[in-house]
């Protein structure tokens, strides 16, 4: 059963359990244990004990994650089995998030190492020629971190391994559709040797629990991933706290006249179809220049028919279920919706139980749902263009800035576009979904700020101190 990571202890939910259902079949898999407010209170009180009794040395830090990335590859093979239950990922979705998560340990665990500060020429100032000025990374305290369903274990790894690299304690809220992940990130972390409340995990529903976290003023930072909605709500909370938001996001990826045709199409169905489309990241909006729609979209369309959809315990099944009911039920009514307003299924559009057929529609308007708001799902909406300035100024027609792809042989062409792409990251020759785990990672606009991947996080989640010495 799942348990309560509270003061370093495994304890029951004084608020009770809640059945998990597995997202494919709807059986139950597990149990959660829900903290009372409480509960919640005692977490925060142990988290914040946990820094202001001693500090892990930078060196035991890094042995610490570097062991907790060895314990969790040991485990692949459960993290994936848990991963198809509680998330409905299938075989390669879940060893991608495993291999993810190891990884991002490992470079938080290289962050433990290095972080440091910087030397100030104070000699170069008039009258200051017998001071010495240094700075250092100061730990933030308690960081919080609020994550969402679609990505259970590397996300929630993206905010806890920077944390503790940074030498802050972690109090851990993981969504209620994906809690288990966390639960076996905990115990990987206390089996490699964290001192107990270092890192502290609470479960339970967003709005009281999240909101609890949200109003406790002893949490010094919140590093949270999930949609604008609620991380709009959470920077209205945090006030002066520190907070690192990644949210919501409409992705484009725009293939040019001269793209490579069979490099692009692979990348763009992956980023548009793996983990069922719930990715923040995947196309939503394929931009395709005509001259070349002809070709390509056949193509695309013969290859994405070949994307097998369903039962996530098939290993030759490569688009799983959506993460519940009610999402499957939006994106489908979002599809038939667009076809009512005159867009064209060319593949897809059909729906089997929670899973939804990988979907490619053309015809699109700008006013269809499928175009303007974050579908979250395998859906990719095709849009031709007449000129680059036109599928560039189209991409960013949108509140959200995460990511986009673009597919050309024109060096200078790309440059140029990347320049004018209002997105936090574009990757030439890649689909937008081409993040690897070093990366700064993060948004502009509705799609938040401040920056994921290790090396990066661990500045957001330290402050920077000044040293002065007169000699
Ligand atoms: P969500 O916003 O519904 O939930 C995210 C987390 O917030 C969950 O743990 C939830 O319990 C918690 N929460 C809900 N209400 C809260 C409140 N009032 N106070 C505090 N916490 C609260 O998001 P979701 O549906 O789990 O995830 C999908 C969204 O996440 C999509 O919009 C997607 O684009 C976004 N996402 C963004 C990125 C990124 O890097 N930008 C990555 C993955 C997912």
């Amino acid at each position: 059963m799942s348990r309560l990571l509270i003061d370093g202890l495994w304890v029951d939910g004084d608020a009770g359990t809640q059945q998990l259902r597995a997202k494919y079949d709807d059986r139950i898999y597990g149990e959660m244990a829900i903290a009372s407010a409480q509960q919640v209170d005692h977490a925060v009180e142990g988290a914040v004990r946990a820094v202001t009794g001693g500090a892990v040395s930078p060196y035991d830090m890094y042995r610490i994650l570097l062991e907790t990335s060895r314990i969790v590859e040991s485990r692949t093979r459960q993290f994936v089995d848990l991963l198809k239950d509680e998330a409905g990922f299938t075989k390669a979705d879940g060893e991608n998030e495993v291999a993810r998560c190891v990884q991002t340990l490992q470079l938080s665990a290289e962050e433990a190492k290095h972080l440091n500060g910087k030397l100030i020429p104070m000699q170069a100032a008039k009258g200051s020629a017998n001071r010495l000025g240094y700075t250092v990374r100061v730990p933030r305290g308690v960081v919080c971190a609020i994550t969402p369903f679609n990505s259970p274990l590397n996300t929630l790894t993206h905010k806890v391994g920077p944390a503790l690299a940074a030498g802050n304690a972690a109090l851990i809220k993981p969504s209620d559709l994906t809690p288990l992940a966390a639960v076996e990130l905990c115990k990987s972390l206390l089996d490699a040797g964290l001192p107990p409340s270092r890192v502290t995990l609470v479960n339970g529903p967003g709005g009281t629990i999240g909101q609890q976290l949200l109003e406790d003023p002893r949490i010094n930072f919140y590093a949270f991933t999930g949609s604008t909605r609620v991380g709009k709500e959470i920077q209205k909370q945090a006030g002066l706290r520190g907070t690192q938001l990644e949210l919501g996001s409409i992705a484009s990826t725009i293939v040019c006249h001269d793209a490579d045709v069979d490099l692009a199409i692979p990348k763009i169905l992956n980023a548009g179809f793996r983990k069922a489309g719930q990715v923040c990241t995947s196309v939503q909006r394929l931009y395709v220049d005509r001259r070349l729609a002809p070709t390509f979209i056949p193509k695309i369309v013969a290859a994405a028919r070949r994307m097998k959809a369903g039962d996530p315990s098939d290993d030759t099944v490569v688009i799983g279920p959506m993460i519940s009911t009610g999402a499957a039920d939006r994106a489908h009514a979002w599809i038939e919706q667009a076809v009512a307003q005159g867009a064209e299924i060319l593949t897809g559009g059909t729906r089997t139980g929670n899973v939804i057929e990988p979907t490619i529609l053309a015809n699109i308007q700008k006013t269809m749902k499928v175009y303007c708001e974050e579908i979250f799902a395998p859906v990719l909406s095709i849009i031709e263009f007449d000129s680059l300035d036109e599928a560039i100024a189209s991409a960013n027609d949108t509140q959200y800035g995460l990511a986009a792809g673009l597919f050309t042989k024109d060096l200078s062409q790309a440059i140029r576009t990347a320049q004018r792409l209002a997105f936090g990251g574009v990757h030439i020759n890649e689909a937008s979904s081409a993040r690897v785990d070093v990366m700064p990672f993060g948004g502009v606009k509705d799609s938040g700020f401040g920056r994921e991947g290790p090396a990066f996080a661990v500045q957001e989640m330290t402050e920077e101190r000044l040293i002065t010495v007169s000699y």
